[in-house]
């Protein structure tokens, strides 16, 4: 196990939801929770964990959403304080806040430096308005890209785009706009992920209903192919399946999780690793704040991880890294499925077994052959 350590703070407010989306996160209409009674709770959940786990003081912190930038820069600079006065930062520590790009400006930006982050995360999605509109996107596609400009101009080094392909109606030519888009954007990191279209989504009922054509999982393929490409020629190095970043602007907060640091997850919904645990707080902004009201840690669920699920879980994670497993981790009886995956060209092995560039659009049915062999 790693032994670096983060916190993820999970934001549940947007300001309306996204077809796609089935994240744990409330429009007004949909909390009675105030963004006020949300920090409130937050700020007395993270001296709780800080106390309950040791409080080691985090390499990395990442606050996520629903739409963090909803809270402006004053309010994640309060989220920010509230980690500096609990767990606290090691020096150097990488400071990073999921913005949406129509909740932001040049102001919120230089607010958010002053504060103390240093990497800002920006949904794009696509440049495609049609794209944007099948999202439920309410972002302009040249918003997103001014957006990553102005971060960059007041000073953030390490800004990524997230990109998904695969969205219903989008066509190859759409993907190559959204790529040239990103590349004219002055990035540092690039997440690209295929659309997944959720039970319980209003995308999933339109797509029932026969109002919007299912995803055509067939081009995929293509469509990663497109893209990991384009980006590996613009120098973008790819360091896990689904992304890529220019020389240091790796996201370590990610790569925490990915290689089985421990984190501890605050806010409504938000899923922690601390101390062999999986833990998991009430998704209900409402409950949160009524538990906090009362003193006690919003956990829902506490869940011990056997080493044999854990090691499954290094495997499956750390196969979709670049710098992939040691070979010793792979077990005996999957020896012949890692031998014919790399006789097809498809993973490299050595000291550590690892998917190459060709294998990497196959990742995840390699690691299901190998875990199947385990
Ligand atoms: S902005 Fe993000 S979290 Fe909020 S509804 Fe849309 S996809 Fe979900």
């Amino acid at each position: 196990m790693s032994d670096t350590f983060g916190v993820y703070v999970h934001v549940p407010f947007c300001a309306s939801r996204c077809g796609y989306c089935d994240f744990n996160t409330y429009t007004p209409a949909e909390t009675t929770s105030s963004y006020e009674a949300y920090l409130s709770s937050l700020a007395r959940e993270l001296e709780l964990a800080a106390a309950a786990s040791g409080a080691s003081p985090a390499d990395t912190v990442f606050v996520g959403g629903g739409t963090p930038s909803l809270l402006g820069a004053e309010g994640l600079g309060r989220v920010l304080e509230m980690v500096r006065a609990t767990f606290g930062l090691r020096p150097g520590a990488e400071v990073t806040t999921e913005s949406n790009p129509e909740s932001t400006s040049p102001q919120y930006f230089a607010g958010l430096l002053d504060a103390g982050f240093n990497r800002v995360s920006l949904g794009m999605q696509s440049a495609s308005t049609p794209v944007l509109r099948v999202l439920d996107r309410r972002h302009t596609p040249g918003r997103a890209v001014a957006a990553a400009r102005e971060a960059r101009a007041a000073g953030f080094d390490h800004v990524n785009l997230d990109m998904i392909y695969g969205t219903p109606t989008e066509n190859d030519d759409d993907v190559r706009a959204t790529l040239d888009a990103v590349l004219s954007a002055g990035v540092d990191h690039v997440s690209a992920y295929s659309l997944i279209v959720e039970d319980g989504t209003a995308m999933a009922r339109k797509i029932r209903r026969g109002e919007l054509p299912a995803p055509e999982e067939d081009v995929y393929a293509d469509r990663y192919e497109l893209i990991a490409n384009t980006l590996d020629e613009a120098g973008f190095g790819w360091y896990e399946v689904s992304n890529w970043a220019a020389p240091g602007g790796q996201c370590r907060h990610n790569l925490l999780y990915w290689r089985g640091g421990q984190w501890w997850g605050a806010g409504p919904g938000a899923h922690g690793d601390v101390g062999g645990q999986r833990l998991v707080n009430v998704k209900r902004p409402e409950r949160y704040n009524e538990m906090l009201g009362a003193g006690e840690l919003p956990i829902a669920e506490r869940e011990d991880i056997s080493a044999e699920a854990r090691h499954f879980e290094r495997i499956m994670l750390g196969l979709r890294l670049r710098e992939g497993v040691p070979r010793s981790w792979i077990g005996e009886a999957a020896r012949g499925v890692v031998d014919k995956h790399a006789a097809a060209g498809l993973l490299a092995v050595g000291e550590r077994v690892a998917v190459t560039d060709r294998g990497r659009l196959l990742a995840d049915g390699i690691i299901t052959d190998i875990l199947a062999a385990e």
